[in-house]
């Protein structure tokens, strides 16, 4: 595999034009998608036009006349064309941290009367959902158990109430069987709620498919919404209209407007909103969220999926190819259907360090901390929207150039920063 190779593989490429939807910072290759989109050409006139004009001009008038107020539901129903959900069964509000507290409640009210006590969920999971779980798990009597997935199914007792997954790692990105693993739950009478945070605009999802119970995902990752744009909550039509998330804000009840002192919840997911929705953040996902569906004419997320596949294969092969004998390991699984759309790699030295040179050299990726059970992640994110196999080549070249010339163990890249 040779650089001319890469370029002959971005002139064939069916969804190249997509990139030019996005506004790059010349000189950067971008393999951070996976934790904050980059910025849609379309996002800084829209989010101006809602400020001047929705805010400034409609003022109060807009929550009508701007379509204000429908917007969780209308955002919700783009997300669940990449979700394989219907329309009417998502909604956009809140933090995916937020959004989890409101699914695992219901989901838990459900299996309150069959006595299961057990939260199952995986050591490695990602910290938030681990909190907020354990959190909800002491409130209200159950009790966290966090597994390796290789636990999975035999863990699945008449003790569990809640299976709750991430469907991508966020550290290794291996991908679990959503529709197998559910299945097997739902043979055992356990709950599913799966979060989306790095799925969702990253490999299909078939929600309804997997006859999954609750799912929640994250709108600045792959959906390209903005630092800390609103997250997704999803809930089966099946139980949608039966269970009251605990958040029982005004904005989730039936008729929020009649300002009557009980709360009656809204039909179907709605209810799952809960205080005054924040309008320029939403309309900011918007503009992230239409550059994801503007694949869907070019086969949307099957051939967003193929491509990702095929950069991060291009990842993988070019640095064993190339950077064999520095001591890199390959941490996320070879195999397709057990693969995000990240790469993630190991070393015994200098992760972190590695990260921040290849940061000073224009190629942004993030590093993860590991402990006493899990190695420290230098983690490549590949957003097939606006990477192509040239940029797959030269990220491995400075990865090359990094660990030859040893620029790393410079002091100024192993400093740590508070965001890493
Ligand atoms: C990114 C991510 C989150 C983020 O949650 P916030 O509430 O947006 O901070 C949650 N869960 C997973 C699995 C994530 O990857």
């Amino acid at each position: 595999m040779t650089l001319d190779d890469c370029r002959a593989l971005d002139a064939q490429d069916p969804l190249a034009a997509l990139r030019d939807q996005y506004i790059l910072p010349k000189g950067v290759i971008y393999l951070d998608g996976n934790s904050l989109g980059v910025l849609p050409k379309a996002a800084p006139a829209r989010i101006a036009e809602v400020v001047a004009k929705e805010w400034g001009e409609g003022l109060i008038r807009s929550w009508n006349s701007a379509g204000w107020f429908d917007l969780p539901q209308r955002l919700g129903d783009k997300v669940g064309r990449l979700i394989g959900a219907a329309p009417g069964e998502v909604v956009c509000t809140d933090s995916t941290s937020i959004n989890l507290y409101k699914v695992l409640f219901a989901a838990l009210s459900q299996q309150a009367a069959t006595g299961r006590k057990l939260v199952v969920s995986e050591r490695s999971n990602f910290p938030t959902d681990l909190y907020i779980a354990e959190s909800m798990c002491r409130e209200r009597g159950f009790t966290l158990k966090l597994i390796d997935a290789s636990e999975l199914p035999a863990v699945l007792t008449d003790e569990v109430a809640v299976l709750m997954l991430t469907h991508v790692n966020y550290r290794t990105g291996a991908m679990h069987d959503m529709k197998a693993i559910t299945a097997a739950a739902h043979a055992a009478g356990v709950l599913t709620v799966w979060d989306l945070a790095h799925s969702a605009g990253a490999v299909p999802v078939a929600l309804n498919d997997s006859d999954a119970d609750y799912a929640i995902g994250c709108g600045y990752k792959y959906l390209n919404g903005g630092p800390g744009a609103p997250a997704f909550a999803w809930v089966h039509a099946r139980h949608a209209d039966k269970f009251v998330q605990p958040l029982s804000g005004w904005w989730g009840h039936a008729a929020p407007f009649e300002m009557t002192p009980h709360y009656r919840p809204a039909a179907g997911v709605s209810r799952y909103l809960c205080g005054t929705q924040p309008i320029v953040a939403l309309a900011g996902l918007e503009c992230g969220l239409d550059t994801v569906l503007a694949a869907e004419p070019l086969g949307g997320m099957a051939a967003l999926r193929k491509k990702s596949l095929a950069l991060t294969d291009l990842y993988i092969q070019l640095v064993e190819q190339r950077c064999g004998g520095h001591g890199l390991s390959l941490v996320t699984p070879r195999a397709h259907a057990e693969r995000g759309s990240q790469v993630c790699l190991s070393r015994a030295e200098g992760a972190y360090a590695i990260v921040q040179a290849l940061i000073a050299r224009g190629v942004i990726g993030d590093y993860r901390a590991g402990d006493d059970q899990a190695p420290d992640i230098l983690r490549f994110g590949f957003t097939p929207l606006y990477l192509g196999f040239e940029d797959v080549w030269n990220s491995v070249e400075h990865l090359l150039q990094v660990l030859e010339t040893a620029d790393w163990k410079r002091a100024e890249f192993n400093a740590k920063n508070a965001v890493t």
